[in-house]
């Protein structure tokens, strides 16, 4: 997975941070080399692979850890849950202090840093429940997209918002310019060419787990992996695309939430 660094003329602005405490640690000691202080944290979205390892990243600097409000409430509101899932995913390398996002932004706002100026599209939910791509210039050629595209690998779906998600895709792509370059959280960096690619994964998904028989789960559950398989013959994430399933499943009403 990526998170980023911007130079400046004195300063740097992560965007994002990553999952495991020495990825994290590893992210930091590459800042450090910079010789620059680290001025501003900027997050796509609110899942805890971005957020996890915000601790290592900032390292006791005081610095503004920023997305809007939407963001903030759903990593400080899930965070137990991630906690739940990710321990003994992970163990000691999710970090058991984590740090929450400290400053709010609303959509269409810019920070800047020196010349650099970052402005915040509040998407709402998409990938995740609440996502904020970051757009680095005013002509819109830089884009920090977080998850709405992922670098031909496996999706994660299980936040269920999988129409919101279609609509933004047609949102930002008559958004940017034809060059831009989009930075993804996962591969890349991605291109205006791959908006059909993430389109047609969604709604490939999104079908496969319509059309298949849930009178038997299992069988229904490994029809669909068979075709995203076909569609994208790749394990990268395919963990992701798994833990998507049985929650899309039971959002269509094929199967009982509790099962
Ligand atoms: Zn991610």
């Amino acid at each position: 997975m990526n998170a980023y660094l911007v130079e400046t003329e004195s300063s740097l602005v992560a965007v994002d941070s990553l999952l495991t405490v020495s990825e994290s640690r590893a992210f930091r000691a590459e800042l450090e080399s910079f010789g620059k202080p680290l001025r501003a944290v900027l997050l796509t979205h609110s899942h805890p692979d971005h957020y996890g390892g915000l601790t290592e990243l900032v390292a006791g600097d005081d610095v503004p850890i920023i997305a809007p409000r939407g963001v903030i409430d759903t990593i400080a509101r899930d965070d137990d849950v991630k906690e739940q899932i990710l321990r003994p995913m992970f163990g000691d390398e999710w970090a058991k202090e984590r740090t929450f996002p400290n400053t709010a932004i609303a959509d269409g706002e810019t920070i800047a840093v020196d010349d650099a100026v970052f402005r915040v599209i509040d998407l709402g939910p998409s990938e995740s429940p609440h996502d904020s791509p970051w757009v680095l210039g005013d002509d819109e050629r830089t884009v920090f997209l977080g998850d709405q595209i992922y670098g031909r690998r496996h999706c994660f779906l299980a936040d269920g918002f999988f129409r919101e998600w279609l609509q933004n895709i047609e949102r930002l792509r008559r958004r940017f310019p034809a060059d831009a370059v989009l930075y993804i959280g996962h591969g890349g960096p991605a291109s205006a060419a791959d908006w059909d690619w993430q389109r047609s994964y969604i709604v490939t998904f999104v079908d496969a787990v319509t059309g298949a028989d849930w009178t038997d789960p299992d069988r229904a559950r490994a029809a669909v992996v068979a075709e995203m398989k076909a569609l994208l013959p790749s394990e990268e994430l395919q963990f992701l695309m798994e833990l998507s399933i049985q929650p899309v499943a039971a959002q269509l009403g094929l199967v009982d939430a509790a099962a």
